[in-house]
């Protein structure tokens, strides 16, 4: 099963990702992830994406889509695997259509003045990726990530004003993307403003619902 999990930033990608990849024993891709790592173990791809991801631009496409190549032949991609923050721009669209074939993309259709609240008070584990928030989802013990101990940290992407600027790239350059797979029949709607819970049932019942 290969899913996309579409929406824009803070609209809960990551947290949805990481319990279908639970429910369904696929790997969660992430690009943002896998760059944010790539920065953190200063590899030559991460000097150069850098000061992009600081400044919430988006990444060059051919870059992008070498990481997620590499990505997804790995073997733990053998039976299927969930996108998450790719595709984000046509270009890169394309190039997946010519890698593989896409069974459903789950677009999470949120308010952009919570998705603010949401990023801001967005708190993450830098060794593990877990994501929690300072008023939605907080830690047990405040500042600590529950499932590994590791002092949590505010992505420097998550501060207001890139938030507000990683909205702008995502209206020019990403959205135009829900009519390109709603024409292909693939893309189902699924309302993020709820909590954790009422987002993920929505999204298990479109999975269900995927024709074989
Ligand atoms: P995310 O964690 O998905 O919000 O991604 C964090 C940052 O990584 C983005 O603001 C971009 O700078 C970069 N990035 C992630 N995915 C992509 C992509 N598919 N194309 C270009 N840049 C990306």
């Amino acid at each position: 099963m290969k899913l996309i999990i579409f929406g824009p930033p803070s609209a809960g990608k990551g947290t949805q990702a990481q319990k279908l990849s639970k429910k369904y024993g696929i790997p969660q891709v992430a690009t943002g992830d896998l760059l944010r790592k790539a920065v953190a173990d200063k590899t030559p791809l991460g000097l150069k994406v850098k000061s992009v991801l600081d400044q919430g631009r988006l990444g060059p496409d051919n870059l992008i889509v070498q990481l997620i190549k590499e990505r997804v032949a790995k073997p733990d991609c053998k039976n299927g695997y969930l996108l998450d923050g790719f595709p984000r721009t046509m270009g890169q669209a394309k190039e997946l259509e010519k890698m593989t074939d896409i069974d459903l993309v789950l677009n999470i259709v949120v308010d952009f003045e919570l998705l603010v609240e949401r990023a801001v008070g967005r708190r993450t584990c830098p060794k593990c990726s877990a994501v929690y928030h300072i008023k939605f989802n907080p830690p047990m013990n405040e500042g600590e990530c529950e499932k590994c101990g590791s002092r949590l940290i505010q992505r420097d992407d998550d501060k207001e004003e890139t938030v507000r600027n990683r909205l702008k790239v995502y209206m020019e350059q990403t959205a135009p993307l829900i009519d390109y797979y709603r024409k292909k029949g693939k893309l189902v709607d699924i309302d993020g403003s709820g909590g954790i819970e009422a987002v993920a049932a929505q999204m298990i019942k479109a999975i269900s619902l995927i024709k074989k």
